[in-house]
């Protein structure tokens, strides 16, 4: 037996390359790799809705079966567990001797909870945990604040570590994996056998969704191959990005990023080669922009703890807003008086993803137009979206609510003004209109 044997638990961080957790955990002789597909990702919230819904549970199974056959080919396996963390990781750290697990830190409520159990337990049986950061693009040591002094405007934070802060050096993808004798990798469950017990099926793929979406960490590559280098769409980047129709408008790096299927690390560095070798112009630069919006919203999460996930969350003073099922549920279905909105609410739920211009108009319609409260919208994007993050989805939902803690009030969207602005030729809705389910128009 190995004395420097280290347990890691892969959470979303679904990869080997630049992955700072699993690096310090390679530090040791040898390497225990787990996935847990936890329980509570299938529980249902307080507004009735089964967390992971069907698209992001097929996207994570596909994303660990491509990270099991990645640690194969280094010569290791992976270990697969149904349950809870807090139970299985203390006794698969008994069961194969290890005395530290390493695992990515995440900074929400509900993950930190797990965070707690999890240590408590492992403490237990003699062990110890390290959370190591590996979520965002810049370190959360290298920011030029401290976290409680993050700036309200996006614009002050971005310009601040634009100017103060590097972006570190990606870490290089193990070359092999040494892993205890006699470890032998578990099969995968099925995805029937998880949607089952949730009581949920899976709809047959739509044709009309912007990309087919497979999980795992050599479908993010590829799929940057082609946005990049193939295609060479980053250099028309931010002329397109605020599409609705097709696979290219924008990167869709979204889902992949939300399971870590690939690094923002990672993707800042193929921007700065694409920059080096093709161009650099203002799309190259706004590729890396939105992905400090990303760090942005998780670092206001680590600010503002819990109360991002209130009602009012940082604005008490706000208005009560209304969780009346009626006009909710026709939100949910795609059956409002506004078309535009019913479009995008139908490709989220026949696809899990929806442009990011989709998604404030249907926040600023749910919250603005019906009075509802934002967290009733963020519940069904939890369930539907490939790409749910919690510090993002929040964030982003209480910005448009006018809840968060931007200082400017009005987020409301004029949606017919806006279909006219992005959908002009009616395109877009007519692909998602109720009866055009077998159209293809991509
Ligand atoms: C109400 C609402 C809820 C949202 N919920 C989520 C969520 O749960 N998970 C999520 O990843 N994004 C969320 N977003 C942000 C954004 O809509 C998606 O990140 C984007 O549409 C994904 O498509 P893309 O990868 O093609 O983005 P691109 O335009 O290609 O951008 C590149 C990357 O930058 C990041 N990014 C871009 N815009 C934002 C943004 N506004 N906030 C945070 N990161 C951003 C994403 O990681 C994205 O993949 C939400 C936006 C709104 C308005």
């Amino acid at each position: 037996m190995s004395s420097t044997r280290t347990l890691h638990w892969f959470r979303n961080d679904l990869r080997l390359d630049d992955n700072p957790a699993l690096s310090e955990a390679l530090r040791g002789d040898e390497l225990l790799p787990v996935v847990i597909l936890d329980d509570r990702f299938w529980g249902t919230d307080r507004w009735g809705h089964v967390k992971t819904g069907p698209h992001r549970t097929r996207f994570l199974l596909e994303s660990v079966a491509d990270l099991k056959k990645a640690i194969e080919e280094l010569g290791g396996s992976l270990v697969i567990r149904q349950g809870l963390p807090e139970k299985i990781l203390p006794n698969l750290m008994k069961e194969w001797s290890c005395l530290t697990l390493t695992a990515q830190a995440e900074h929400t409520p509900e993950e930190m909870d797990i965070e707690t159990a999890v240590a408590s337990a492992v403490s237990g049986v003699g062990g110890s945990c390290q959370w190591v950061e590996g979520h965002t693009l810049f370190h959360p040591d290298d920011l030029p604040m401290d976290i409680g002094d993050i700036p309200d405007i996006f614009t002050q934070f971005r310009k601040k570590v634009e100017k103060h802060s590097e972006v570190r050096e990606c870490i290089p993808a193990p070359v092999s994996l040494s892993c205890p004798n006699g470890l032998k990798s578990d099969e995968l469950p099925s995805l029937n056998s998880i949607l089952d017990r949730s009581g949920q099926t899976m709809p047959t793929a739509d044709s009309r969704s912007v990309l087919p979406f497979k999980g795992g960490a050599s479908e993010a590559r590829a799929r940057l191959k082609h946005y990049f280098w193939d295609t060479k769409k980053l250099a028309v980047y931010k002329k397109t990005r605020n599409g609705l129709v097709g696979p290219d408008y924008s990167s869709k790096f979204s889902p992949w990023l939300a399971h870590g299927c690939i690094s923002p690390r990672r993707i800042a560095s193929e921007v700065y080669r694409f920059e080096d070798r093709i161009e650099a112009n203002d799309s190259t630069y706004w590729l890396v922009f939105e992905l400090i919006w990303r760090d942005y919203f998780r670092f206001i999460a680590m600010k503002f703890g819990s109360r991002i996930f209130h009602g009012k969350a940082l604005k008490p003073e706000s208005p009560n807003r209304g969780t009346q099922k009626h006009p909710f549920e026709a939100w949910k279905d795609g059956r409002t008086k506004d078309a535009f909105v019913n479009a995008n609410m139908r490709e989220l739920a026949r696809t899990g993803f929806m442009s990011n211009r989709g998604r404030q108009n249907v926040a600023s319609y749910l919250v603005h137009d019906l009075g509802i409260d934002w967290r009733l919208g963020a519940s069904w994007f939890e369930h539907c979206l490939l790409d749910y993050d919690p510090a993002s989805n929040a964030g982003n939902w209480i910005y448009v609510a006018g809840v968060g803690n931007d200082p400017r009030p009005n987020r409301k969207f004029d949606t017919q003004r806006q279909a006219t602005m992005y959908d002009g030729d009616g395109k877009y809705q007519t692909l998602w209109s109720s009866d055009a389910l077998e159209l293809d128009i991509r």
